[in-house]
């Protein structure tokens, strides 16, 4: 671990607040001081970055990750991927994801059991380059729901794990306990991507999903669960779900419910694969097959939702399902420009949602995603002011200083600087 003193800096500090010029001593793994008059820091010994006219912010949160997702068209492919070859993708995804300014991924579900409990594993021993994690289960979903792709006499491997009735769920969830998930993944609706069950349709019985909540919370886990109907999304606030992906088909009692619960719940649009469907789709998704299949309308109806949850103050993290075809890992930051475009947040409010929010998703509100004294060192030194223009996070060359738990991960702010002048 470093120390580092960061001069000069814009500092954007993630708690939604104007930036400020400061100087940044980092220390041992964490934030020793945020000094707002210039030079005036002692740092002796210390590794000094000249920052002057770039931002200093705190490493993004991916609040949807699915680590083990790559270049899926449909959700089957994800099940044909043998599991040798799906832990190096899933590997070669983490670093994927650090390079891209991703010091944290809170993951909505893996593919296989056990994928990304390795993977955290090997991440947090220091062995593999990667964003530090929280583990999820596979999708649990039922028969015919999101995630089983079988037909009769047919067998298909998916990304999900299928359990019917409130015993044969208790058993799953106890599993994936077992081998290791941070967190519980439950597929409580269907989804208009996926072959059976529709975006609208309820698949997941109340006593199923309480059965999830009841069993992985006993196992101190968190539970997250895909519900893109209203009446998906309150059977999920009735049975205690922590974190309630989608949700853009809320009615009036639905919104009402969330924010009965907003001290406790997360919401995430996951709208990254929905606008990547319906503009990046081609050649595997025609325009008209993602008008035909709903995108657009998610896309409308997010917008009406989602700007109703954030005036009532609930917490909405990005992260959009990257990991598909049309929505490749490393363009997760596209989710921050997408929070303003397609759902009405200001540029602050949608970088919150990646630093604040997501530190307090991955149950480490207190110390993570803010530039703040004592706080882990999670930061990232941008080439501009990305609240001026939120497209420059997707691109990895605009970051020019990755720091992760203090070390620096990535250092090419001299590179910067030397090109500046040359170009002078
Ligand atoms: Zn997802």
């Amino acid at each position: 671990m470093s120390r580092v003193v960061f001069r000069n800096a814009m500092v954007w500090d993630g708690s939604g607040a104007n930036a400020y010029p400061a100087d940044v001593l980092v220390d041992g793994g964490r934030i020793r001081s945020v000094a707002k008059a210039s030079g005036q820091l002692m740092a002796e010994g210390a590794t000094a970055i000249d920052c002057k006219g770039l931002t200093l912010m705190p490493g993004l949160v991916e609040g949807h990750a699915h680590i083990s997702f790559g270049g899926a068209v449909n959700d089957s492919d994800l099940g044909n991927i043998p599991p040798e070859e799906h832990l190096l993708l899933t590997m070669r995804n983490a670093k994927t994801l650090l390079d891209h300014g991703f010091t944290s991924a809170y993951s909505a579900a893996t593919s296989k059991l056990r994928l990304d409990v390795v993977i955290r594993n090997e991440i947090n021993a220091g062995r593999l380059p990667g964003p530090r994690m929280k583990a999820a289960s596979p999708e649990i979903t039922v028969t015919a729901g999101l995630g089983d792709e079988r037909k009769n006499h047919m067998y298909y491997e998916s990304f999900g794990m299928i359990a019917d009735g409130p015993e044969e769920i208790a058993k799953v969830v106890r599993l994936c306990c077992r081998e290791g998930v941070d967190n519980i993944k439950i597929n409580i609706s269907g989804d208009d991507l996926g072959p059976m069950a529709r975006g609208g349709i309820t698949t997941m019985r109340e006593d199923e999903v309480q059965m999830a909540v009841d069993v992985g919370h006993d196992f101190g886990k968190r539970i997250n669960c895909h519900a893109r109907a209203a009446k998906s999304v309150k059977r999920a606030v009735k049975c205690g779900v922590d974190v309630i992906y989608h949700c853009e088909s809320a009615d009036e009692e639905a919104l009402d419910m969330l924010e009965s619960v907003k001290d406790r719940i997360f919401v995430g649009p996951a709208i990254g694969i929905i606008y990547g469907t319906l503009y990046d789709g081609e050649p595997h998704f025609s325009k008209e097959f993602a008008l035909e299949i709903g995108m657009q309308r998610v896309i409308d109806d997010s917008l009406k939702v989602y700007t109703e949850l954030r005036k009532r103050g609930v917490k909405a993290v990005i992260g959009g399902d990257y990991g598909f075809i049309q929505s490749p890992q490393g363009t997760n930051a596209k989710d921050l420009k997408h929070f303003v475009d397609l759902l009405g947040y200001s540029p602050s409010e949608a970088m919150v949602c990646a630093t604040k929010y997501g530190g307090e998703i991955m149950g480490m509100g207190d110390e993570l995603g803010q530039v703040k004294e004592g706080f882990i060192a999670d930061l990232l030194l941008v080439n501009g002011d990305p609240l001026q223009d939120l497209s420059m996070m997707v691109d990895a060359d605009n970051l020019l200083v990755i720091m992760k738990d203090g070390a620096l991960y990535k250092d090419n702010s001299k590179l910067a600087k030397a090109r500046e002048k040359a170009a002078e």
